[in-house]
Formats: structure tokens, C-alpha cells, sequence
């Protein structure tokens, strides 16, 4: 038995679905379709992923890749790509409309991990969640923030949580990744996970918080041979336009503040937030207590702070 899973565009999943209407299966959670012919088993999941199964996957998966493997990503399937997505500008109906949006938190924070929250909402909880006062994590405080995030999770609104640790932060970026290729890379698992969660439920569009040029993130996916899924857009500040992001922020921002609480209390510090003079001051009091490879599984290593606090050294 062979196992095989390739990344498809929407189209190309709709084209295959019709294809194998003959010998459809029932679907798992999360599939679009399954299918089950002589040669293998084919399941194609929300996130645009393709399982292939069986005694000759590569046959069965070669039918739908001409030229579209991420591994041999040609020219053609790249523009057409950004022929798809000539604005990463979502249309307004967005806003109002089933959507997820999805925002991260803790990457200006010495102190701590970067977690990332995808959420999906649909039209009817819009203005409920408006009601509730969800909005950008940034301008609310801590404690509202935290009460916020746990109103969300009583109202059994899907959402998916990455937290990317201090260890393993400091063990990719001394690998050579920025920060910008794990943010991307963490937006990326939480909306896949995300959409494998909703399964057959309708969106219009995936919203990410803009953090770098669209085309930046695309490169970021495809230098670890992964495709941005289907109806994905940017924005600047989405937080502030859309309901979903806003409470992606929230989730993100709660899970951050609670995950600093526990790293406090390991460390025995009340590890500070952002990564301010104080927060040197407060490194260098850590380094001479605790010694410098304490610092590992609290903070963000390659930040200018882990040089400065020597002058308080
Ligand atoms: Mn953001």
C-alpha cells in the first residue's frame, strides 16, 4: 500500500470530483470527497490537500499534476496563481459574510512564544460577536482580552491555536528562518487545520492580518512545499474590518498573555511583555541568577535585547 498526499487548487479538486462522481465513497470530516476506484483511494480534504492510497498512487496522482507539483512548481501554474489573486484585497462583502480570519501574536515580545489563532465565523454570529466587544487585541487590555477570549470559547465558534515555542523559535531561527517565514508557516497550519475542523461548512474567504507583501508569503509557503489555500487574502489592520481576524487576535493575544504566566512561574521572573529597556534590565537579573541558557526556553534569543542587558550585567 502506497501512500501519497498532494497539494490540488480548488479547480483542480472540483475537475477530479466530477471525474470520479462514478465511484464515490463517504467523505471523513474535513474531505471534500472520497473516492474509491479499482487503483487506489482518493480523498481530497478543505485545505486543498489530496490523499491518494492504494497499490499505484503515483499512477492515480499523476493524472492531476501535470506540471502542478509543488516540488517542480512550473512557471505557467505560478501565474496563474497570481492571476487568481490579481488583488489579495478582499472584496467588502467579506466582512459580512461566513469567513476565516486569522492574526498572531507575542512577535515584538522578547519574553515568550508567537501563537496564532484562526477563526471561522459565519454571517449570523457577526454582530453578536460585535456585541460582545470583540475587537482588536491591541487596543483592549489583558484582562479584557482574557474574558473576551473565553466568551469566544462558550460559544463554540471554530477555531484553530498555533503556539509556536521558545525552543523550537530559537532552534528554527538559528536555522536560518525569519520571523517572517514562521509567522507565515504558523498562519498556514492554523488555517489548514482550521479547514480541516469546518469541514463542508461555506466560507467566502480566508483573511490573513497582513504582515508582509502577499507575494513574500507565497515564497515562505513554497520554500517548505506548501500552497496558500484557495480564496486567501490580505490586508492590513484587518482586525479592524473584520470580526473574524479581530477575534483571531483575541484568541491569540489570551493565549500568548496565559502562556507567559506559566513561563513565569517555571522561570520564577514575572517575565515582562514587549522588549523594552526594562526588559534588559530584567534579562541581565535572569542571566545572573538563573545563567544564560535559562533564556532558551523563555525568550526570543536573536532579539537585540539578549546583547543589551549585558550593560546591566
Ligand atoms: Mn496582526
Amino acid at each position: 500500500m502506497g501512500q501519497l498526499t498532494i497539494k490540488m487548487d480548488e479547480t483542480t479538486i472540483k475537475k477530479m470530483k466530477t471525474y470520479y462522481a462514478k465511484s464515490l465513497d463517504k467523505s471523513p470530516q474535513g474531505a471534500i470527497f472520497r473516492a474509491r476506484t479499482e487503483a487506489a483511494v482518493i480523498t481530497a480534504y478543505r485545505s486543498g490537500k489530496v490523499l491518494f492510497q492504494g497499490s499505484d498512487v503515483n499512477a492515480e496522482a499523476n493524472k492531476w499534476q501535470t506540471g502542478k507539483s509543488l516540488s517542480t512548481a512550473s512557471a505557467p501554474s505560478q501565474k496563474r496563481t497570481t492571476q487568481q489573486h490579481t488583488s489579495y484585497r478582499p472584496p467588502n462583502s467579506l466582512f459580512t459574510s461566513n469567513h476565516i480570519g486569522s492574526d498572531e501574536s507575542g512577535t515584538g515580545d522578547y519574553f515568550g512564544p508567537v501563537t496564532t489563532a484562526a477563526v471561522y465565523v459565519t454571517s449570523e454570529q457577526i454582530s453578536h460577536l460585535k456585541a460582545l466587544g470583540i475587537q482588536d487585541s491591541k487596543a483592549i487590555n489583558d484582562q479584557t482580552v482574557q474574558k473576551l477570549a473565553k466568551e469566544i470559547a462558550t460559544l463554540n465558534i471554530p477555531y484553530s491555536l498555533m503556539i509556536l515555542h521558545n525552543e523550537k523559535y530559537n532552534q528554527i531561527q538559528a536555522q536560518g528562518w525569519s520571523q517572517g517565514k514562521m509567522k507565515a508557516m504558523l498562519h498556514h497550519s492554523a488555517i489548514n487545520r482550521l479547514l480541516d475542523k469546518i469541514g463542508e461548512a461555506p466560507y467566502d474567504g480566508i483573511l490573513i492580518d497582513q504582515f508582509c507583501q502577499p507575494n513574500v508569503y507565497m515564497n515562505y509557503l513554497k520554500s517548505e512545499n506548501e500552497q496558500v489555500a484557495p480564496k486567501t487574502y490580505f490586508m492590513t489592520k484587518a482586525e479592524s474590518y473584520s470580526i473574524a481576524v479581530a477575534a483571531g487576535s483575541v484568541i491569540a493575544r489570551a493565549s500568548f498573555l496565559q502562556e507567559m504566566e506559566k513561563l513565569s512561574n517555571e522561570i520564577g521572573f514575572d517575565l515582562l511583555k514587549g522588549a523594552s529597556v526594562k526588559v534588559d534590565k530584567l534579562i541581565a537579573q535572569i542571566i545572573r541568577t538563573k545563567g544564560k541558557q535559562s533564556l532558551n526556553s523563555v525568550a526570543k534569543l536573536h532579539f537585540k535585547n539578549t546583547e543589551k542587558a549585558r550593560e546591566y550585567m
